[in-house]
């Protein structure tokens, strides 16, 4: 039947003008990685390492550490990986890493911003990714999460290059860096936005929070505008913007990203056929319309009403 026919689909994913658009896995750890082969993706576009040290009291050692990104590169086979560093503390908390009493935890010392307690915990991190990938004679791509300014930026690709990392991005998921993308991409050499943080930040609402579900819509038009910011930014400097938030999980809003601009799609591997297929349905051009009809209304059901208006009459 048509759905079978759909998850048996594993080409790659491109537009229906034939533009690829890389579809790429958010993992938290080998034993994600089944799926990304089943449903035909064509590599992690997200790998959250937190998730592999999750209920640990002590930090993990560096070999401990090389061997847990060697199985993920080497299991993904010939296959792009993009490991992004640690991201703990707010609703990811790490015992070896999170500072307790936080009033704002989300507002708080998560992501690249443990750096400043802890140089050496980031340092030994990207260290023992450069050596897996040395290990298994892949390249990986490295992105460090919560970028808000320039100088993280900067910090940051220094001490990727430092260790060995060729390809160095940083995650867009703090308004700030979607504003400043444009400079962060002078810095790094791609960005990946992170949609379910980008609302969290722009829309000042707990994504954590059930209550705020309507006001974390990445739908939204004010996170519309930020994430078209961010992708207008990577056209402009050649340089690769990805988005890895769950918004890309959603067919719709997967034609409106590539519309926007985004250049590949990371997501959970269930999401991939349903986005696969969306995107097959639609040439670049028509993505470009969907993508402008949605950022002409002025809420998110008016901008999920306008996309849904230019669909193709079989989708
Ligand atoms: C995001 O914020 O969109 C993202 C991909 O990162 P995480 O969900 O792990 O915070
Ligand atoms: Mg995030």
């Amino acid at each position: 039947d048509a759905l079978a026919d759909l998850e048996r689909d594993t080409r790659p994913g491109r537009t229906a003008d034939g533009s690829p658009v890389p579809l790429l896995a958010n993992v938290g750890g080998v034993e994600d990685l089944d799926a990304v082969d089943c449903a035909g993706l064509e590599g992690v576009g997200l790998l959250r390492t937190e998730v592999l040290f999750l209920g640990r009291s002590a930090a993990p050692g560096l070999q401990e550490q090389v061997d847990a990104y060697r199985r993920v590169i080497e299991t993904a086979g010939d296959r792009r990986v993009v490991i992004r560093t640690l991201d703990a503390g707010a609703d990811k908390p790490l015992a070896f890493v999170t500072r307790r009493g936080e009033e704002n935890p989300a507002l708080g010392v998560r992501g690249f911003r443990t750096v400043r307690d802890d140089p050496e915990l980031l340092r030994d991190q990207v260290l023992a990714i450069a050596q897996a990938a040395r290990e298994t004679g892949r390249e990986v791509q490295v992105m460090a999460p919560m970028i808000s300014t320039v100088q993280e930026a900067a910090q940051f690709a220094a001490l990727a290059r430092d260790c060995g990392i060729t390809s160095v991005g940083v995650m867009v998921e703090v308004p700030a860096a979607a504003l400043r993308t444009r400079d962060l991409l002078a810095e790094v050499d791609f960005v990946s936005i992170g949609t379910n943080d980008l609302a969290q930040y722009a829309m000042a609402a707990d994504r954590l929070h059930g209550g705020l579900i309507d006001l974390l819509d990445t739908w939204q038009p004010a996170v519309l505008d930020l994430v078209a910011t961010a992708a207008r930014a990577g056209a402009d400097a050649g340089r690769p913007v990805g988005v890895c938030g769950e918004s890309a999980a959603d067919p719709l809003m997967a034609l409106v990203l590539v519309g926007l601009g985004a250049g590949s799609l990371s997501m959970s591997p269930a999401a991939a056929p349903a986005v696969r297929f969306a995107i097959a349905r639609h040439t670049t051009d028509r993505c470009r319309a969907i993508a402008q009809a949605a950022r002409g209304a002025v809420s998110p059901d008016g901008a999920r009403a306008a996309a849904l208006d230019l669909l193709d009459a079989h989708v």
